[in-house]
Protein backbone atom coordinates (compact mmCIF):
# COMPACT_ATOMS: atom_id res chain seq x y z
CA UNK A 1 0.00 0.00 0.00
CA UNK A 2 1.66 3.36 -0.97
CA UNK A 3 1.37 6.30 1.24
CA UNK A 4 -1.42 8.02 -0.59
CA UNK A 5 -3.64 5.64 -0.34
CA UNK A 6 -3.03 5.75 3.30
CA UNK A 7 -2.99 9.46 3.62
CA UNK A 8 -6.69 9.30 1.57
CA UNK A 9 -7.86 6.07 4.39
CA UNK A 10 -7.05 8.51 6.58
CA UNK A 11 -8.70 11.31 5.09
CA UNK A 12 -11.60 8.98 4.44
CA UNK A 13 -11.85 7.32 8.11
CA UNK A 14 -11.42 11.01 10.06
CA UNK A 15 -14.35 12.38 7.86
CA UNK A 16 -16.69 9.60 8.87
CA UNK A 17 -15.89 9.63 12.37
CA UNK A 18 -16.65 13.72 12.02
CA UNK A 19 -20.38 13.26 10.31
CA UNK A 20 -21.04 10.06 12.57
CA UNK A 21 -20.01 12.33 15.91
CA UNK A 22 -22.41 15.11 14.38
CA UNK A 23 -25.10 13.01 13.79
CA UNK A 24 -24.94 11.80 17.25
CA UNK A 25 -25.03 15.13 18.81
CA UNK A 26 -27.17 17.46 16.86
CA UNK A 27 -29.79 14.89 16.08
CA UNK A 28 -30.31 11.55 17.21
CA UNK A 29 -29.68 12.60 21.08
CA UNK A 30 -31.45 15.59 21.58
CA UNK A 31 -34.03 14.57 19.37
CA UNK A 32 -34.96 11.33 20.96
CA UNK A 33 -34.47 12.52 24.29
CA UNK A 34 -36.98 15.86 23.72
CA UNK A 35 -39.74 13.37 22.15
CA UNK A 36 -39.50 11.40 25.26
CA UNK A 37 -40.26 14.60 27.15
CA UNK A 38 -37.15 14.98 28.83
CA UNK A 39 -36.44 18.78 30.39
CA UNK A 40 -34.01 21.01 27.73
CA UNK A 41 -31.56 21.53 30.43
CA UNK A 42 -31.30 17.46 31.04
CA UNK A 43 -31.04 16.59 27.23
CA UNK A 44 -28.20 19.50 26.78
CA UNK A 45 -26.44 17.52 29.41
CA UNK A 46 -27.24 14.10 28.19
CA UNK A 47 -25.88 15.73 25.33
CA UNK A 48 -22.09 16.87 26.70
CA UNK A 49 -22.32 13.37 28.20
CA UNK A 50 -22.86 11.91 24.85
CA UNK A 51 -20.34 13.81 23.10
CA UNK A 52 -17.31 13.19 25.96
CA UNK A 53 -18.07 9.21 25.65
CA UNK A 54 -18.14 9.52 21.81
CA UNK A 55 -14.63 11.70 21.71
CA UNK A 56 -13.12 8.61 23.98
CA UNK A 57 -14.10 5.93 21.96
CA UNK A 58 -13.10 7.84 19.02
CA UNK A 59 -9.55 7.53 20.40
CA UNK A 60 -9.83 4.35 21.15
CA UNK A 61 -11.14 3.63 17.71
CA UNK A 62 -7.85 5.42 16.05
CA UNK A 63 -5.52 4.46 18.57
CA UNK A 64 -6.34 0.60 18.41
CA UNK A 65 -7.44 0.19 15.01
CA UNK A 66 -6.39 3.32 12.33
CA UNK A 67 -3.15 3.22 13.79
CA UNK A 68 -2.13 0.18 13.87
CA UNK A 69 -3.43 -1.02 10.38
CA UNK A 70 -1.50 2.23 9.42
CA UNK A 71 1.62 1.29 10.86
CA UNK A 72 1.51 -2.66 9.02
CA UNK A 73 0.63 -0.39 6.01
CA UNK A 74 3.72 1.97 6.32
CA UNK A 75 6.31 -1.38 7.45
CA UNK A 76 4.58 -2.92 4.43
CA UNK A 77 5.40 0.32 2.04
CA UNK A 78 9.15 0.64 3.84
CA UNK A 79 9.80 -3.58 3.41
CA UNK A 80 8.86 -2.81 -0.53
CA UNK A 81 10.83 0.59 -1.03
CA UNK A 82 13.59 -1.12 0.77
CA UNK A 83 14.06 -3.87 -1.05
CA UNK A 84 13.39 -1.83 -4.38
CA UNK A 85 16.24 0.15 -3.26
CA UNK A 86 18.83 -2.50 -2.04
CA UNK A 87 18.11 -5.54 -4.79
CA UNK A 88 18.31 -6.08 -8.30
CA UNK A 89 14.42 -7.03 -9.75
CA UNK A 90 15.39 -9.29 -12.21
CA UNK A 91 18.19 -11.99 -9.87
CA UNK A 92 16.70 -10.63 -6.48
CA UNK A 93 20.57 -10.47 -5.49
CA UNK A 94 21.67 -7.02 -4.27
CA UNK A 95 21.73 -3.91 -7.13
CA UNK A 96 25.49 -2.25 -7.64
CA UNK A 97 23.91 0.79 -5.18
CA UNK A 98 23.90 -1.54 -2.36
CA UNK A 99 26.77 -3.58 -3.41
CA UNK A 100 28.98 -0.68 -3.46
CA UNK A 101 27.65 0.15 -0.06
CA UNK A 102 28.73 -3.14 1.22
CA UNK A 103 31.88 -3.05 -0.38
CA UNK A 104 32.40 0.17 1.22
CA UNK A 105 31.84 -1.84 4.81
CA UNK A 106 33.77 -4.72 3.61
CA UNK A 107 36.53 -2.72 2.73
CA UNK A 108 36.48 -0.59 6.14
CA UNK A 109 36.11 -3.18 7.88
CA UNK A 110 39.02 -5.27 6.72
CA UNK A 111 41.63 -2.11 7.31
CA UNK A 112 40.09 -1.53 10.87
CA UNK A 113 40.73 -5.69 11.48
CA UNK A 114 44.12 -6.56 9.59
CA UNK A 115 41.80 -8.95 7.79
CA UNK A 116 41.63 -10.00 3.76
CA UNK A 117 39.22 -9.10 1.54
CA UNK A 118 38.87 -10.91 -2.08
CA UNK A 119 36.53 -9.41 -4.81
CA UNK A 120 35.80 -11.67 -7.64
CA UNK A 121 33.97 -9.53 -11.27
CA UNK A 122 32.09 -12.12 -13.07
CA UNK A 123 30.80 -11.40 -16.98
CA UNK A 124 28.80 -13.77 -18.76
CA UNK A 125 30.01 -14.98 -21.73
CA UNK A 126 29.16 -14.05 -25.34
CA UNK A 127 25.70 -12.95 -23.98
CA UNK A 128 24.55 -10.91 -26.49
CA UNK A 129 24.51 -14.28 -28.72
CA UNK A 130 21.61 -16.12 -26.37
CA UNK A 131 19.64 -12.71 -26.31
CA UNK A 132 20.36 -12.45 -30.34
CA UNK A 133 19.70 -16.43 -30.78
CA UNK A 134 16.89 -16.83 -28.56
CA UNK A 135 15.10 -13.60 -27.34
CA UNK A 136 15.83 -11.39 -24.52
CA UNK A 137 13.61 -13.36 -22.26
CA UNK A 138 15.43 -16.39 -22.30
CA UNK A 139 18.29 -13.95 -21.74
CA UNK A 140 16.69 -13.34 -18.62
CA UNK A 141 16.06 -16.59 -17.37
CA UNK A 142 19.47 -17.45 -18.27
CA UNK A 143 20.74 -13.97 -15.67
CA UNK A 144 18.75 -15.40 -13.01
CA UNK A 145 20.04 -18.78 -13.49
CA UNK A 146 23.36 -17.81 -13.53
CA UNK A 147 22.55 -15.68 -10.33
CA UNK A 148 21.31 -18.52 -8.50
CA UNK A 149 23.89 -21.21 -9.07
CA UNK A 150 26.73 -18.27 -8.01
CA UNK A 151 24.31 -17.58 -4.84
CA UNK A 152 23.84 -21.44 -4.10
CA UNK A 153 27.37 -22.25 -4.21
CA UNK A 154 28.08 -19.27 -1.79
CA UNK A 155 28.94 -18.56 1.89
CA UNK A 156 26.67 -17.00 3.78
CA UNK A 157 28.96 -14.41 4.40
CA UNK A 158 29.84 -13.36 0.65
CA UNK A 159 27.73 -10.71 -0.76
CA UNK A 160 26.24 -11.42 -4.64
CA UNK A 161 25.65 -8.21 -6.35
CA UNK A 162 24.78 -7.80 -10.22
CA UNK A 163 27.04 -5.32 -10.64
CA UNK A 164 25.58 -4.48 -14.17
CA UNK A 165 23.99 -5.70 -17.27
CA UNK A 166 25.20 -9.58 -17.22
CA UNK A 167 27.92 -8.91 -14.51
CA UNK A 168 28.07 -10.00 -11.23
CA UNK A 169 31.00 -8.74 -8.25
CA UNK A 170 31.01 -11.30 -5.09
CA UNK A 171 32.44 -9.94 -2.27
CA UNK A 172 34.58 -12.55 -0.19
CA UNK A 173 35.41 -11.35 3.34
CA UNK A 174 38.16 -12.47 5.33
CA UNK A 175 39.27 -14.87 2.11
CA UNK A 176 42.84 -14.51 0.77
CA UNK A 177 43.23 -14.91 -3.13
CA UNK A 178 43.78 -18.67 -2.86
CA UNK A 179 40.97 -19.48 -0.90
CA UNK A 180 38.63 -17.71 -3.14
CA UNK A 181 40.21 -18.89 -6.33
CA UNK A 182 39.12 -22.55 -5.72
CA UNK A 183 35.67 -21.87 -4.64
CA UNK A 184 35.01 -19.56 -7.40
CA UNK A 185 36.63 -21.81 -10.34
CA UNK A 186 34.11 -24.80 -9.22
CA UNK A 187 31.42 -22.42 -9.68
CA UNK A 188 32.51 -21.60 -12.84
CA UNK A 189 32.64 -25.44 -14.10
CA UNK A 190 29.39 -26.52 -12.74
CA UNK A 191 27.61 -23.04 -14.14
CA UNK A 192 29.55 -24.60 -18.08
CA UNK A 193 28.75 -28.13 -17.21
CA UNK A 194 24.97 -27.65 -15.66
CA UNK A 195 21.97 -28.28 -18.90
CA UNK A 196 20.14 -24.84 -19.24
CA UNK A 197 17.06 -25.50 -21.06
CA UNK A 198 14.87 -22.80 -23.22
CA UNK A 199 12.00 -24.87 -24.60
CA UNK A 200 13.62 -27.73 -25.75
CA UNK A 201 17.25 -25.94 -26.90
CA UNK A 202 19.88 -26.51 -24.32
CA UNK A 203 21.66 -23.51 -24.15
CA UNK A 204 25.37 -23.38 -22.88
CA UNK A 205 26.28 -20.85 -20.54
CA UNK A 206 29.94 -19.87 -19.48
CA UNK A 207 31.60 -17.23 -17.35
CA UNK A 208 34.83 -15.33 -16.73
CA UNK A 209 35.88 -14.29 -13.35
CA UNK A 210 38.88 -12.20 -12.28
CA UNK A 211 39.69 -11.72 -8.86
CA UNK A 212 41.59 -9.43 -6.58
CA UNK A 213 42.48 -9.21 -3.24
CA UNK A 214 42.65 -6.19 -0.86
CA UNK A 215 46.44 -5.58 -0.54
CA UNK A 216 48.57 -2.35 1.51
CA UNK A 217 48.83 -0.79 -1.65
CA UNK A 218 44.69 -0.29 -1.74
CA UNK A 219 43.65 3.41 -0.59
CA UNK A 220 40.08 2.72 -1.65
CA UNK A 221 37.56 0.22 -2.52
CA UNK A 222 37.59 1.41 -5.81
CA UNK A 223 41.45 0.06 -6.64
CA UNK A 224 40.32 -3.63 -5.84
CA UNK A 225 37.32 -3.47 -8.00
CA UNK A 226 39.82 -1.97 -11.23
CA UNK A 227 42.41 -4.78 -9.86
CA UNK A 228 39.41 -7.42 -10.61
CA UNK A 229 38.32 -5.99 -13.82
CA UNK A 230 41.61 -5.84 -15.39
CA UNK A 231 41.91 -9.47 -14.39
CA UNK A 232 38.04 -10.53 -15.67
CA UNK A 233 39.45 -8.65 -18.90
CA UNK A 234 42.28 -11.33 -19.29
CA UNK A 235 40.52 -13.83 -18.54
CA UNK A 236 37.96 -12.61 -21.68
CA UNK A 237 41.56 -12.15 -23.87
CA UNK A 238 43.05 -15.93 -23.07
CA UNK A 239 39.22 -17.39 -24.00
CA UNK A 240 36.48 -16.98 -21.52
CA UNK A 241 35.46 -19.64 -19.09
CA UNK A 242 38.36 -18.90 -16.97
CA UNK A 243 39.26 -17.62 -13.50
CA UNK A 244 42.30 -15.42 -13.70
CA UNK A 245 43.69 -13.80 -10.55
CA UNK A 246 45.30 -10.37 -10.10
CA UNK A 247 48.56 -12.15 -8.24
CA UNK A 248 50.20 -15.43 -8.04
CA UNK A 249 48.37 -17.74 -5.93
CA UNK A 250 49.98 -20.88 -3.98
CA UNK A 251 48.09 -23.80 -4.63
CA UNK A 252 45.97 -22.53 -7.75
CA UNK A 253 47.85 -23.28 -11.08
CA UNK A 254 46.73 -20.98 -14.23
CA UNK A 255 46.01 -24.81 -15.73
CA UNK A 256 43.37 -25.13 -12.76
CA UNK A 257 41.57 -22.55 -14.22
CA UNK A 258 41.34 -23.48 -17.41
CA UNK A 259 37.71 -24.60 -19.27
P1 LIG B 1 31.67 -11.08 -23.68
O1 LIG B 1 31.94 -12.55 -23.62
O2 LIG B 1 32.80 -10.32 -24.30
O3 LIG B 1 31.29 -10.52 -22.36
O4 LIG B 1 30.47 -10.89 -24.71
P2 LIG B 1 28.99 -10.44 -24.36
O5 LIG B 1 28.15 -10.72 -25.57
O6 LIG B 1 28.54 -11.08 -23.10
O7 LIG B 1 29.17 -8.92 -24.08
P3 LIG B 1 28.46 -7.65 -24.65
O8 LIG B 1 28.88 -6.51 -23.78
O9 LIG B 1 28.73 -7.50 -26.14
O10 LIG B 1 26.92 -7.92 -24.49
C1 LIG B 1 26.32 -8.01 -23.25
C2 LIG B 1 24.88 -8.36 -23.51
O11 LIG B 1 24.16 -8.55 -22.28
C3 LIG B 1 24.13 -7.30 -24.29
C4 LIG B 1 22.93 -6.97 -23.44
O12 LIG B 1 21.78 -6.84 -24.20
C5 LIG B 1 22.84 -8.17 -22.53
N1 LIG B 1 22.14 -7.84 -21.30
C6 LIG B 1 22.50 -6.96 -20.34
N2 LIG B 1 21.56 -6.90 -19.38
C7 LIG B 1 20.57 -7.77 -19.74
C8 LIG B 1 19.32 -8.14 -19.14
O13 LIG B 1 18.92 -7.67 -18.06
N3 LIG B 1 18.58 -9.07 -19.79
C9 LIG B 1 18.98 -9.60 -20.99
N4 LIG B 1 18.22 -10.52 -21.57
N5 LIG B 1 20.14 -9.26 -21.57
C10 LIG B 1 20.93 -8.36 -20.95
MG1 LIG C 1 29.80 -7.27 -19.82
MG1 LIG D 1 29.57 -10.65 -21.28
Amino acid sequence: MGFNTIIRDLAKYLNRMVLLNMLVLALIIPVVFMALGVETSIVALITAAGGFIICIANLLFINQYFMRKTESSLTTSYDALQNDYLYDDLTKVYNRRAGLIRLDEEFARAMRSCSTLSVAMIDADHFKNINDTYGHLVGDKALIHIASTLKSGLRECDILVRYGGEEFLVLLPDTSSSQAALPLDRLRRRLAEQKFFAGNAEISLSISIGIATLSALDNNPMDVIERADKALYSAKRSGRNRVVYDCKIPGFSPALSEA
